[in-house]
């Protein structure tokens, strides 16, 4: 319930992707941090908190949904400044949480059980009940997106959290801190931590045998290392990992529409986005013409200083982000794949000292080059060619990921023929990154486990209990006869 000076931590510079410059300065906490926020998160669940019934709970939610929305605007900012995203795509996506708050919220009194019929001799029911203390830990491409889809179902099921963002993004967490308190949630209820993941406050959370479970979003190998420190208290996990999506274009495709979307997702956030349909599987027939137009589209991408509203794509979040980017590139062009536009780091004209990279195509790759088997988590389109809807399939599931995929088609058969053979947790017909507070979104294999969002997303804060009563009183001696 209150702002702490960091007890073992220290204070640590935030770096403004753009100019290269410390922008902000922030306590990080240490083990001695994680132990009083998961201590306080535990008192708030064995406390009021613990007892509020849920329709109070969703008031609390509703009135910091409002908040939210009346401060998105400047926590657009705050995330424009943090991870260098466009201001313009962080408005619209930024601008949307408050939806999620409030979806969840009108499901916080709804989390009954429901009544089993067995025989007459008992009277069985389920209760769904809170986890418990949750570690949420978050990456830096969408710290408020991510935060939004674990304390949303989190708060509604009644548990308590201990929110831990990305060292390269702590701040617009903070301000989530400010809100929940403005909103009147008691103490403890929220906690925020920022820190270091690995040997920090990260690490700490996941070990904590008070922690009950650990919502994750982030990559894979950071995926394993916690379940690894989590293993000895055997906590419940959620984790979004990352994704190689497929992005299909058959040739009976509304072909402008499909590129809309196409290089749309392919440069979102500048190429750091879970969702990017980065590996563009192309129909060969109109293979030619997908690369021509993506050339020239890549041209049309204005990069420049995130806040300024003209810009389309911004800086890399941060520099090792940036040296992995221009790595791939590297690796494309010695795997033979060809490289067509962009592939460059962007200086002059204000730039030098940020992280800008072009938006990039290589075209006439193989579904084996590393730039389509692995996560660049940089503004890199790969257009492979494909000939009809069996090698379609074979291609977009040959991967170890399976986060999303989009499918361009005009014949409806085939969407449904197609789709219903992609093996992702999400499939996009004839549109893309449609994503909403009430759509399941997760993954299949190294993408995930569980889901968020949906009523799916409230389940994975709930622990169900069967309870029997007898209704004679009567119980058999074993040993009667
Ligand atoms: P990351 O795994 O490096 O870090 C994520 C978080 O984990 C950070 O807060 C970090 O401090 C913490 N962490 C690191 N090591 C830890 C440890 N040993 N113990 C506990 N915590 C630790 O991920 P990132 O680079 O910040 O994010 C990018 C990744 O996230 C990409 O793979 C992307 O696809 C994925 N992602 C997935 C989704 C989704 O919904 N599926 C959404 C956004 C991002």
């Amino acid at each position: 319930g209150e702002f702490v000076p960091p007890a073992d931590g220290g204070m640590i510079e935030s770096i403004d992707p753009s100019t290269g410059e410390v922008w902000a300065t922030v306590a990080f906490g240490g083990r001695t941090d994680i132990d009083r926020a998961v201590a306080a998160a535990r008192a708030a669940l064995d406390g009021p908190w613990g007892r509020m019934p849920g329709h109070e709970r969703a008031a609390l939610l509703r009135r910091f949904a409002d908040l939210y929305q009346a401060h998105a605007a400047d926590l657009a900012v705050l995330e424009t400044r943090d991870n260098g995203r466009a201001l313009r795509e962080a408005r619209a996506d930024v601008g949307g949480h408050h939806n999620t708050y409030h979806w969840f919220a009108s499901l916080a009194d709804k989390t009954g059980g429901r009544t089993i019929p067995v025989d007459d001799s008992v009277h069985a029911f389920t209760s769904r009940l809170p986890v418990g203390v949750v570690g949420a830990i978050t990456p830096w491409n969408v710290p408020l997106m991510a935060a939004a889809w674990k304390l949303g179902p989190a708060l509604a099921a009644g548990c308590t959290v201990v929110l831990k963002p990305a060292e390269q993004t702590p701040v617009t967490s903070m301000e989530l801190a400010k809100l929940f308190h403005e909103a009147g949630f008691p103490p403890g209820v929220v906690n925020v931590v920022p820190g270091y993941g690995k040997d920090g406050a990260g690490e700490y959370l996941t070990a904590h045998p008070g922690v009950d479970k650990i919502a994750f979003t982030g990559e894979g190998s950071t995926a394993k290392a916690i379940l690894r420190s989590g293993a000895d208290s055997l906590k419940r996990f959620t984790f979004e990992l990352g994704g190689k999506s497929p992005h299909i274009i058959f040739a009976d495709a509304d072909i402008e529409q499909a590129l809309n979307a196409a290089t749309g997702s392919a440069w979102a956030l500048c190429g750091q986005s879970c969702a990017l349909g980065s590996r563009i599987l192309v129909e060969r027939s109109i293979y030619d013409r997908v690369v021509e137009a993506f050339v020239a589209r890549a041209g049309k991408v204005r990069v420049g200083q995130p806040l300024d509203l003209a810009t389309h794509m911004g800086p890399q979040a941060h520099a090792e982000q940036l040296a992995k980017t221009l790595s791939y590139i590297d690796i494309g062009r010695g795997e033979g794949a060809e490289l067509v536009a962009g592939g460059n780091r962007l200086t002059g004209s204000g730039l030098d000292k940020g992280y800008f990279v072009e938006p990039t195509v290589f075209a006439h790759a193989t579904n084996a080059m590393r730039i389509a088997r692995e996560e660049i988590f940089g503004p890199v389109a790969t257009l492979i060619p494909f000939e009809g809807e069996d090698e379609a399939v074979a291609m977009a599931n040959d991967t170890t990921y399976g986060l999303t995929a989009g499918l361009w088609t005009g014949d409806v058969g085939r969407a449904h023929r197609v789709s219903g053979r992609i093996r992702a947790g999400m499939v996009w017909v004839n549109t893309y990154r449609y994503i909403r507070w009430s759509t399941p979104y997760g993954g299949f294999k190294a993408s995930g486990w569980g889901r968020e969002n949906g009523t799916e997303g409230l389940d994975a804060y709930l622990e169900t209990r069967t309870t029997v009563i007898s209704t004679t009183g009567r119980f058999p001696d074993a040993y009667a006869n």
